[in-house]
C-alpha cells in the first residue's frame, strides 16, 4: 500500500512523466488530496491551452488541485506566463492557485481575504479569481528554511526582471528572502511585517488588477 500511495502522488504531480529523476514537486508532499480522477473529470476550459502547456513543462509541478485549475482554464494568463519564465531556469512546484487554497484551516476561501489573516483581512482574494499562485518548492527544496538559498533568491530576481506589465504586483515571501532581495512596492513586493510572517513557508505571486491596464 505504501508503494501504491507513492505512485498516486507521482501521477498527480504535473509534468512528472517527462521530468526524469527530478520532478518539480517532491515526493509525498501536498495536502493529501491526490484523486487523479478529480483532475481528469473536469471539462477543459477555453483558456486552458496555455495551462496544459505549462503542465507539460518538465520543470513545472503542481498539486492535483492546482493542475485542475490549469486544465480548467481559470488561471490568469499573466500568471501562467510568469511561471513559464521561472521554469526556464528552475523547477517550480505550485501548491495552489484557487482550488485547495485556504487562508485559514477549515475556512473555505471566498472573494475576500478572511478577517484574522493579518491586516490583509477584507482585501480581495487574488487566489479566488485565479490570479495568484503559491510556490512552496524551488528545485525540489522547500521555500521554508531556504529563504536565502541562491535558487530561491533567483526566483525573486527573475520576477523583478519581468516587464512591469507582465510582473506580478503582489509578491510576498519569507522575511529573509524579502530582506535579502531588497525590492519594494515598485517591483511588486509587499513587505508588511505581518504578511512576511504569514509567508515564511512559501512565495505568493499574484495580480491585484483584474487585467493588464496596458493590454489592447
Ligand atoms: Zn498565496
Amino acid at each position: 500500500m505504501v508503494l501504491l500511495g507513492a505512485a498516486l502522488v507521482l501521477t498527480s504531480c504535473g509534468g512528472f512523466k517527462d521530468a526524469g529523476f527530478a520532478p518539480a514537486c517532491p515526493l509525498g508532499v501536498g495536502r493529501g488530496m491526490w484523486d487523479v480522477g478529480f483532475v481528469e473529470g473536469r471539462d477543459p476550459g477555453p483558456g486552458s491551452i496555455e495551462g496544459r502547456k505549462l503542465l507539460e513543462n518538465p520543470n513545472f509541478g503542481a498539486t492535483a488541485e492546482a493542475a485542475g485549475d490549469l486544465e480548467a482554464g481559470i488561471v490568469d494568463q499573466r500568471l501562467i506566463g510568469a511561471l513559464g519564465v521561472l521554469t526556464r531556469e528552475h523547477r517550480i512546484c505550485v501548491d495552489a492557485f484557487k482550488e485547495g487554497h485556504y487562508f485559514l484551516p477549515g475556512v473555505p476561501d471566498g472573494p475576500r481575504i478572511p478577517k484574522g489573516y493579518g491586516k490583509a483581512g477584507g482585501l480581495p482574494n487574488t487566489h479566488y479569481y485565479g490570479r495568484a499562485a503559491d510556490i512552496w518548492w524551488v528545485d525540489g527544496k522547500p521555500v521554508e528554511g531556504n529563504a536565502t538559498d541562491p535558487a530561491v533568491l533567483e526566483v525573486g530576481k527573475t520576477l523583478a526582471g519581468l516587464q512591469p506589465e507582465r510582473r506580478p504586483d503582489q509578491i510576498i515571501g519569507p522575511p529573509g528572502w524579502t530582506g535579502t532581495l531588497g525590492y519594494g512596492r515598485e517591483e511588486g513586493w509587499i513587505s508588511a511585517p505581518d504578511q512576511l510572517e504569514l509567508h515564511k513557508d512559501h512565495i505568493h505571486i499574484g495580480y491585484i488588477e483584474e487585467k493588464d491596464p496596458n493590454a489592447r
